[in-house]
């Protein structure tokens, strides 16, 4: 009874299927074309990584390997980025590019099927003996890199070296095989996912054997990143896990593994448990309020509850990517709107924190204040994030909406159109006109496919989001008394006609936000918050340093719409922010140092006056 998608109550709407025509995306997915691709391309061209795949397919001479070990994995990333890029913006030259970059891993993949340049080139006598060494880590990221580039071009070389690859594994690995307990969670939802592609069963049974592996004592080996450790989520059973634990872009991996598992019906009873206990204790006890996870450098990942320091947060852009990921799969999986409310909170904050607004530089580490001297750069020795920013802004069509069995559900308020097709086999096209985020209302015009004079009956579900307190509904400009709700959705369900339209109008006042009281670093402290958009202060902005900012209570803050300024935002004014100061000026999260690099930044601000005494202390 196994389906691919058994358990989901929602559908992913593919972003193939999303055309995005609006002034908040637009310009990010202009600059990813025209800057990100062309960066990664140049930069793994640049380090050597493209050619460890020449030399390991003795295309060129030499046996030496340039780069970190699993740099590889980079390379594919951005192939993934490029495919995604290619779907909704057809570019033969760069299409021709990433053939040619395809012949090299074609030609790098060794007869067995195995693939990883570093061991291939340097160890080949140590191949599958430190856990820690990311080899399915990278062949995990090679497998999303082919079915991407097998549905943006229909061409199946890559997808060919996958399944050589995933069948070496499964030769290797599994019930009477090898033991193996990959020390960097990634293999697991991309073997899921080759599965989804090819419909091979032993993919997708290949990814329950590994994640049932963690915490079985298997992963003990002398490597630096020991899989029996909390650092890599081996030291209990999954099935045991209570709390976020360890280094987070692995957990965030490793949690959306296991929800595409319980989604594919496969175990349908064991996980779904587990991933409510871990996703309560995630968002809220270990979340910061921009959506980054991860606050501590030590461990690059969780700590105890509540312990959410500001300067020296974490929050790695591949972690806040990550959350986007496993809350999109949450959402699917239980048809609930308040994932959807931690996947917009990641995606318009810290996750969109991580490149520049040309493009052009990134953040590997995303600290919610800076004295100064934190800047994006222009690549990153590690480049994970670079890449993984390469593959999530092409692909941000994929969070806008979702479909039920007889519904159509809005996700994400985004100017564009889309076509659905639900579970039912109804078709329907929507038109969507906003300024979200900077404007809550947004108007939705229905075309159902079929015979328009019958129309077409289905549910609308119109999201909520959790910052929203006040909502409006008009469906053919007639207001809707008393909507109903349903999991954090408006549902307007009638039947429907050609041109029929929706608008929706959620109040998006500027609000302050508290942080829990548990949260020492926050004492004393407000944030501010206007609809899915966290602000900060930058030093730019002030005269005196930020620490010493005071905003208080009764200051009027109102948000500004300034075209003039980072792109087009609307910036939150006040009055005196501190006696004799000047005013007050907030801007958003993710536009910080955009202005001046390295700068002072800060996204909880006094709200009474520090103690000095106490301070001093
Ligand atoms: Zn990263």
């Amino acid at each position: 009874m196994y389906g691919t998608e058994v358990r989901k109550t929602f559908r992913q709407v593919p972003f193939a299927q999303v055309a995005i025509e609006d002034s908040f995306w637009t310009p990010r997915l202009v600059a990813h074309k025209n800057v990100t691709l062309q960066t990664c391309l140049f930069e793994l061209a640049l380090k050597g990584t493209i050619a460890n795949f020449s030399r390991a397919g003795k295309i060129i001479e030499g046996t030496f390997f340039e780069g970190y070990f699993f740099d590889d994995s980079d390379l594919y990333k951005v192939i993934e980025g490029a495919a995604y890029s290619l779907m909704t913006s057809p570019d033969p030259l760069l299409e021709t590019r990433i053939d040619r970059i395809i012949d090299l891993i074609v030609a790098a993949q060794e007869d067995d099927g195995y693939l990883m340049t570093y061991f291939t080139l340097e160890a080949p006598d140590q191949k599958w003996t430190e856990m820690g060494k990311h080899e399915m880590y990278c062949g995990g990221h090679l497998m999303e890199a082919a079915v991407a580039y097998k549905q943006a071009t229909g061409k199946r070389k890559l997808l060919d070296v996958a399944i050589k690859l995933a069948d070496h594994y499964d030769a290797t690995f599994g019930p009477g095989k090898r033991y193996w307990v990959e020390g960097h969670e990634e293999i697991e939802l991309a073997l899921v996912k080759l599965y989804r592609e090819t419909g091979e069963k032993r993919y997708r049974d290949l990814a329950k054997w590994l994640l049932e592996e963690r915490g079985s004592g298997h992963g003990a080996d002398e490597s630096w990143y020991n899989p029996d450790q909390e650092f890599c989520q081996g030291n209990i059973p999954i099935r045991e896990m209570e709390k976020a634990v360890g280094h987070a872009v692995r957990a965030m991996y490793l949690y959306a593994a296991m929800t595409d598992v319980t989604s594919c019906g496969h175990d349908p009873e064991g996980y779904a448990d587990v991933l409510d206990r871990v996703w309560d204790n995630t968002v809220n006890k270990r979340m910061y309020v921009t959506g980054g996870v991860g606050s501590s450098r030590d461990n690059e990942g969780f700590t105890e509850d509540y312990d959410l320091p500001n300067d020296t947060a974490y929050c790695e852009t591949c972690a806040s990517i990550g959350l986007v990921l496993w809350s999109h799969r949450m959402n699917l999986l239980h048809g609930d709107a308040s994932y959807a409310d931690v996947m917009e909170r990641a995606m318009f904050n810290s996750a969109l924190a991580g490149v520049s607004l040309d493009g052009f530089r990134f953040f590997y580490v995303n600290p919610l204040a800076s004295k100064g001297g934190h800047a994006r750069s222009t690549w990153h020795g590690c480049a994970c994030c670079p890449s993984n920013i390469a593959r999530f802004i092409p692909s941000i069509g994929n969070y806008t909406y979702a479909t039920g069995e007889r519904s159509a559900v809005v996700n994400i308020y985004q100017q564009g159109s889309a076509k659905l097709k639900l579970g039912n086999g109804q078709s329907v096209r929507i038109v969507q006109r906003t300024e979200y985020p900077w404007e809550g209302r947004s108007k939705l015009t229905i075309y159902p496919a079929g015979d328009a004079a019958d129309g077409s009956a289905f549910a609308l579900l119109l999201r909520k989001p959790d910052w929203c307190g006040q909502a409006t509904l008009l469906v053919n400009g007639y207001p809707v008394e008393n909507i109903t709700m349903e999991k954090g959705y408006m549902v307007v369900d009638r039947v429907w006609r050609d041109g029929d339209t929706v608008t929706v109008d959620l109040a998006m006042p500027v609000e302050r936000v508290y942080a829990h009281p548990k949260v020492k670093a926050n004492e004393g402290k407000v944030a501010i918050r206007r609809g899915p958009i966290v602000y900060c202060v930058e030093g730019v902005d002030f005269r005196q340093p930020l620490d010493e900012l005071v905003l208080d209570r009764d200051t009027v803050l109102a948000g500004e719409k300034r075209d003039d300024l980072l792109g087009g935002v609307v910036v939150v004014s006040g009055g005196a922010a501190d006696a004799g100061e000047g005013g007050f000026r907030a801007v958003p999260y993710y536009a910080w140092g955009n202005r001046e690099l390295g700068g002072s930044m800060a996204v909880w601000i006094n709200e009474v006056r520090p103690d000095r005494g106490i301070e001093a202390g």
